[in-house]
C-alpha cells in the first residue's frame, strides 16, 4: 500500500541461520520478530513498527517425480508469480489460476492464497517451518496445517508460531487445467479458445486480474492496494437468509459451501451500501476498478486506510448487519476495532 513508518530493526535474510539468528538476537532482547515476505498483504502503521522485521529471503526450485506426480518445492523468499509460470510452462497443474497474486511463496500458505477457483491448500503437501517455541525445524504436512477459506494454522489459532522456509506443491504433469469462474470461461469463449491450455488459462486469468488492477503494474494508477481489503463473509443459512431479505435482490451474488454455510460478496455488500468504485476520501479511496479494494494515493497514510476500512465496514454493518473481517494483516499496533 505504500503506507507505514520504519522498523526498529530490520534484516533480510538470506539463509536458514540468519533467521534463526534473528530469531535469538529478538528472543534475548524481548524483542517482537515480524516476518516479511513481498509486503503486498500488510498495513503498516504510521508509526512502524517497534520490534523486528525480518525479511526472508531464501532462494531456491527443486522438483521431483512422485508416483505421477511431480513435487515441487520452493524455498520461502521465491517469488510467487515465477513458480507459477515455472508449473505452467512445464505443463504441470495445480496452480494456473493462481497467476498474478503478488508475494512471495512462503506467505501462501499463511491465508491459504486463492482466486479463480483454486487455494495452495489444493496442492501443499508440506510446509517446513522453523517453529519459533522450540526453536528447531519440522516439516507440517497438509493436515497439520488447518487449511480454511484465507485461513490456516499459520494466520489463525497459532499467528506467529512458524516462519516458513519453504514450502512443497504436488502438480500433475498433463493434467488439465481448472476453468471453474465464469470470468475466465468467457474470456477463454472470448479467444475462441475450446480445449485450454495450462498457458492459456494463466493468459485469461493475468488478463481479468489486469483489468481489475489485481496485478501489480507500475503504470497502473490503483497499484497501490493489497488486493481485496475484507474476505467475502461465510455466513449459516439463517443469517442467509436475513441478508438475502435486506437485499431484497434475489440477483444477489451467493456460493453455497459443502458445509452448508454460504458465502457471500464482500465486493456486492460494499456496493449495496451505497459505496461506488473510487469513492473515497481523497488520499484513499476505494479503486476504480474494484469495489473491494482500497487504494492509496499521494500523501495516504496509514491512518487514512484504518478510518476508510471502518466506515467502509461501518456502512455495511448498517445495511446488512453483518460485520466484514479485513483481509490484509496490521502492524504497529493497528486495528479496524476501535
Ligand atoms: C494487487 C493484489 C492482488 C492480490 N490478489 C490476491 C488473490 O487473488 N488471492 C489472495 O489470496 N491474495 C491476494 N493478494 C494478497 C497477497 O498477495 C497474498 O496474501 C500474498 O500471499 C502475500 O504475500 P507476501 O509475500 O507479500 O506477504 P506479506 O504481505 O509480506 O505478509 C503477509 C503475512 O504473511 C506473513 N508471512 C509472510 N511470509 C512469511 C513466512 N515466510 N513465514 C511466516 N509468515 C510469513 C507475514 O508475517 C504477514 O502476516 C493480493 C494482493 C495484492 C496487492
Amino acid at each position: 500500500m505504500g503506507v507505514g513508518g520504519p522498523a526498529r530493526f530490520f534484516v533480510e535474510a538470506e539463509d536458514e541461520a540468519a533467521i534463526l539468528g534473528a530469531l535469538r538476537w529478538a528472543q534475548e532482547r524481548g524483542l517482537a520478530l515480524h516476518v516479511l515476505g513481498g509486503g503486498s498483504n500488510l498495513v503498516v502503521a504510521d508509526a512502524g513498527v517497534d520490534g523486528f522485521v525480518v525479511r526472508v529471503a531464501l532462494r531456491g526450485v527443486s522438483s521431483r517425480e512422485a508416483g505421477g506426480a511431480v513435487e515441487v518445492t520452493a524455498a520461502a523468499g521465491e517469488p510467487w508469480d515465477a513458480l507459477v509460470a515455472h508449473a505452467v510452462e512445464r505443463g504441470w497443474a495445480g496452480l494456473e489460476c493462481l497467476s498474478g497474486i503478488p508475494g512471495l511463496v512462503g506467505a501462501t500458505p499463511i491465508q491459504n492464497v486463492g482466486a479463480y477457483g483454486q487455494e495452495v491448500s489444493q496442492t501443499v503437501t508440506a510446509v517446513r517451518a522453523l517453529d519459533r517455541r522450540a526453536g528447531e525445524t519440522v516439516t507440517l504436512a497438509h493436515g497439520e496445517c488447518g487449511f480454511g477459506y484465507r485461513s490456516s494454522r499459520f494466520r489463525i489459532g497459532e499467528a506467529d508460531r512458524f516462519i516458513v522456509l519453504g514450502v512443497t506443491y504436488r502438480l500433475l504433469p498433463g493434467g488439465s487445467p481448472a476453468v471453474r469462474y465464469a470470468d475466465v470461461e468467457s474470456d477463454l469463449a472470448r479467444r475462441g479458445i475450446a480445449r485450454p491450455s495450462l498457458a492459456d488459462v494463466r493468459e485469461s486469468v493475468l488478463a481479468i486480474r489486469r483489468s481489475k488492477s489485481m496485478v501489480l503494474d507500475p503504470d497502473d494508477p490503483n497499484r497501490r492496494s493489497c488486493g481485496s481489503f475484507f474476505l467475502n463473509p461465510m455466513v449459516d443459512q439463517a443469517t442467509f437468509e436475513r441478508i438475502s431479505l435486506a437485499a431484497g435482490d434475489p440477483a444477489m451474488p451467493r456460493w453455497r459451501e459443502g458445509d452448508g454455510r454460504v458465502k457471500l460478496s464482500a465486493a456486492w455488500l460494499i456496493e449495496q451500501a451505497g459505496l461506488r468504485r473510487g469513492d473515497g476520501p481523497g488520499p484513499v479511496a476505494l479503486s476504480t476498478r474494484h469495489s473491494l479494494a482500497i487504494v492509496c494515493r499521494e500523501g495516504a497514510r496509514a491512518a487514512d486506510v484504518v478510518a476508510f476500512a471502518r466506515e467502509i465496514r461501518a456502512r455495511v454493518e448498517a445495511r446488512f448487519g453483518i460485520r466484514l473481517v479485513p483481509e490484509p494483516v496490521f502492524w504497529g499496533g493497528l486495528s479496524l476495532e476501535r
